[in-house]
């Protein structure tokens, strides 16, 4: 039985409203407890920052984009491997580095548990089997459900609202393939590009061959997650990534599901103005005056660190417009009957209209908005940079003079067309980035016992030297304790641990199967007895979340 006290330092937990008091906290047994014995190990935080563990809302760590994007680039792989020592294996780095240095960097970073956003779950056993090889961190998947087949045949029969059986089989695909929540790509889109480069240019284009509509897939599904409780609301990645004018698509797509609970993946790719085609220009104050009036929607931001990035996305249109934009490498990825993926390395430029525009949109959507439970840390890594660039995102947010040297040297046509130069002097506080790292991505994951320290949390905790320099500070902490062990001092992994697979379950009747099985033999190239994910080695350890309880 590990016992820790970490005496003296300054807490900032503000899902207990605590900000900065000088407390004890202790634990045992891989809780935050009230208090603990005299033999217990005491970590001395005088002067030292303490905060609950990270909590990565949307990253992609795992799957077959994932592991399609480690072939299609084996020259960055070779960039700072990670080497073997008594107690961890070896790695290779980049910007989608092997399953095991991706543990050892996120813990490294204070992060103690990451979501893979976007799971094909045809793909399950493999996204399994690598998040089980990802150590350090407790991590879940979202299961992809916009361009289902078999889900479009349900929507259509129930005439585009919840059915009982569309709910039943939500329910079982989670149970079947270990996911934690329900993720929409593109809704509709992608299965209109994968049969003529079609695209949805309203939510109310028929999906041809299927007489749905995306506004029906995300009232239906949307529909059904709530309707079953899931610890997470529906994840929506909208339609029309990237293209100028998106904006009015993802404000129609919020008011669709206005009223339910929603989660909005990397904002920052669905706030613009302008023509498609033409340059775009920014909305983001649009979109944060919709969100302030909606506390029930939320948003990760997707920010664009200027540098190299991996593009990876279900939404393989995207990544077929970005190729053309590029020039160079391109991998396309169909997942048959339920989604595709596209992978694009890409560089964003400083100096650059669009990727100026973009890195100033995510900063307008960080600045301007005003409830920071409501707007969370992502750069949708390795999409708009690595999740090694979270620090520096940290001092974008906290220094403005950092802030503004930064700025200097973009494309100043691109940033005089966002709110930056009109003195927005808004700098984060520390409990501020402990809402938008931690406190808020967990509660919006229904994860109870994580991103806090009240009495009864995961005994997840982070802490940093208080450095004026806040890059610094949030890229080493001086410890990180994981599941209530050491698991890093003085920037050294010190042990290796599984972490946990976090799953969520919703009751559903087994009578659904009857509803599935005929269709799968009708689209699916896999049986259906064959495509659950049972095997324990995969499966355990796990923690399962009920539906309803969050
Ligand atoms: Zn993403």
């Amino acid at each position: 039985m590990t016992e820790i006290r970490i005496s003296g330092g300054a807490v900032h937990d503000p899902a207990s409203d605590v900000d900065g008091d000088i407390r004890d906290v202790c634990l045992r047994d891989g809780k935050v407890v009230d208090d603990v014995g005299p033999e217990a190990r005491r970590i001395d935080a005088r002067g030292m920052v303490v905060m609950a563990g990270g909590v990565d809302i949307h990253a992609h760590i795992a799957g077959p984009k994932v592991n399609a994007a480690r072939k299609l680039s084996p020259e960055d792989r070779r960039d700072e491997p990670h080497d073997r020592t008594e107690v961890l294996r070896s790695g290779t780095g980049g910007l989608v580095p092997s399953t095991f240095a991706t543990g050892y960097r996120y813990s490294l970073l204070g992060y103690t548990t990451v979501i893979e956003a976007a799971a094909p779950p045809l793909a399950a056993r493999h996204v399994l089997s690598e998040l089980r090889d990802t150590p350090m961190i407790d991590k879940a998947f979202l299961i992809l459900m916009g361009n289902n087949q078999v889900l479009f045949e349900l929507i259509r029969e129930s005439g585009g609202g919840v059915s009982p059986p569309l709910r039943d089989a939500v329910a079982w695909w989670l149970e079947a393939t270990g996911g934690y929540g329900v993720k929409l790509v593109n809704p509709g889109g992608v299965e209109l590009w994968k049969q003529n480069n079609g695209q949805i240019t309203s939510l109310d284009d028929e999906i041809a061959g299927f007489g749905v509509t995306p506004r029906q897939v995300l009232e239906a599904v949307g529909g059904a997650v709530h309707e079953l409780g899931l610890p997470h609301p529906v994840h929506i990645h909208a339609n029309n990534l990237g293209v100028p004018g998106n904006a009015d698509t993802t404000l129609d797509t919020m008011r669709t599901l206005a009223g339910r609970q929603a989660h909005f993946a990397h904002v920052q790719f669905h706030s613009y103005g302008g023509k498609p085609g033409g340059l775009p220009r920014s909305r983001a104050p649009e979109l944060l005056e919709f969100l302030s009036a909606h506390p029930e929607i939320t948003v990760d931001v997707g920010q664009v660190m200027f540098g190299p990035a991996m593009t990876m996305t279900a939404d393989a249109h995207v990544s077929a417009v970005l190729r053309d934009l590029d020039g160079g490498k391109w991998l396309n990825h169909d997942t048959e009957v339920e989604t595709g993926c596209g992978i694009v390395p890409y560089t964003y430029k400083a100096g650059n209209y669009v990727h100026a525009l973009q890195w100033g949109i995510g900063l307008e959507l960080f600045l301007l908005g005003q409830d920071p439970w409501q707007v969370m840390l992502s750069t949708d890594h390795p999409n708009g940079g690595s999740f090694l660039s979270y620090p520096k995102l940290i001092r974008l947010l906290m220094d403005r003079s950092f802030r503004d040297d930064q700025m200097r040297r973009a494309n100043q046509r691109a940033i005089r067309r966002t709110a930056l130069l009109d003195g927005l002097d808004r700098e984060y506080s520390l409990n501020e980035i402990a809402i938008i790292t931690r406190a808020a991505p967990a509660r919006r994951l229904g994860l109870r016992d994580k991103g806090h320290l009240g009495i009864g949390a995961d005994a997840d905790v982070t802490i940093y030297h208080d450095r004026a320099d806040r890059e610094e500070m949030f890229a080493t902490p001086r410890y990180v304790v994981k599941g209530g062990e050491v698991a890093v001092e003085e920037g050294d992994l010190r042990r290796s641990d599984d972490g946990l697979l976090l799953s969520s379950r919703a009751a559903f009747d087994p009578e659904v199967s009857s509803v599935l099985e005929p269709r799968f033999g009708d689209r699916y190239t896999v049986a259906f007895e064959h495509y659950p994910v049972w095997d324990p080695a995969l499966r355990e350890p796990a923690r399962i979340v009920e539906a309803g309880r969050s």
